[in-house]
C-alpha cells in the first residue's frame, strides 16, 4: 500500500470532501508519509488514528482506504494535525505530525501546492510510537455486547464501564459520565 500518484489521490480526496483546501494536500502528504513507515501490505494490516475532524480527517481516510466504520480507522478528539498509522501484521506504528510553527508558513494562497509538494522534511515530523490496542478496537465481530444496567440499550464493544464509587454496572459511558444530550420534550 503506497501512495505513489499524489495528484490522483488529492482529486478522490477533493471529489469526497467537497473542496480543494491545504488540509486535502496535508492529509495526502500524512497518509503518503505514514504509509511508507507503516508499509501495510494490503488495508486488513493497517488501523489509521488521526486527531482532529476537519479537512485532513477526509483526505486521510480516502487516501489510505480506512473508514471509521470498518473500525480501521480509529478518531480522536485532540484537535492536531497528526495520523498514527498501525501495521497489524508485525505491531509497528508511526504517529506523522506537522512540524509546529508550519501551519503558519503554509496558510498563504499557495498552501495547498506548497503543502503538496515540499519535501517530507520540511513539512512533517514522523516518530515510531507504541499504541496500545485492545483486542476489543479491532475489525472483526464484537467481543463484547451488554445491555446498560441503567438505559437497557446495548453497550458494544466493550464499551461499558462499573461504577467505581457504586459498583453499578454495566453501564454505558453516557449513564456514568452524563451524556452530550439532554432529552427535550
Ligand atoms: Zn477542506
Ligand atoms: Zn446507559
Amino acid at each position: 500500500m503506497l501512495i505513489t500518484d499524489v495528484r490522483e489521490t488529492l482529486q478522490r480526496c477533493i471529489d469526497y470532501h467537497g473542496h480543494f483546501c491545504a488540509g486535502q494536500s496535508l492529509g495526502v502528504r500524512l497518509a503518503k508519509k505514514g504509509l511508507e513507515l507503516a508499509a501495510p501490505e494490503d488495508l486488513k494490516d493497517l488501523i489509521v488514528f488521526v486527531e482532529n475532524d476537519r479537512c485532513i480527517a477526509d483526505a486521510v481516510l480516502i487516501a489510505t482506504g480506512t473508514r471509521l466504520g470498518r473500525r480501521n480507522l480509529k478518531y480522536v478528539d485532540y484537535g492536531r494535525m497528526a495520523a498514527t498509522f498501525i501495521n497489524l501484521k508485525n505491531n509497528v506504528a508511526w504517529r506523522v505530525s506537522l512540524i509546529p510553527g508550519e501551519k503558519e508558513k503554509n496558510s498563504g494562497p499557495d498552501a495547498k501546492e506548497y503543502v503538496l509538494t515540499v519535501p517530507d522534511e520540511e513539512l512533517l515530523v514522523w516518530k515510531k510510537v507504541k499504541v496500545n490496542l485492545k483486542k476489543e478496537e479491532l475489525p472483526g465481530k464484537p467481543l463484547r455486547t451488554v445491555p446498560c444496567s441503567k438505559c437497557g440499550e446495548k453497550v458494544f464493544d466493550g464499551k461499558d464501564f462499573t461504577d467505581p464509587a457504586t459498583g453499578e454496572g454495566p453501564l454505558c459511558k453516557a449513564c456514568l459520565q452524563g451524556a452530550y444530550y439532554e432529552e427535550a420534550e
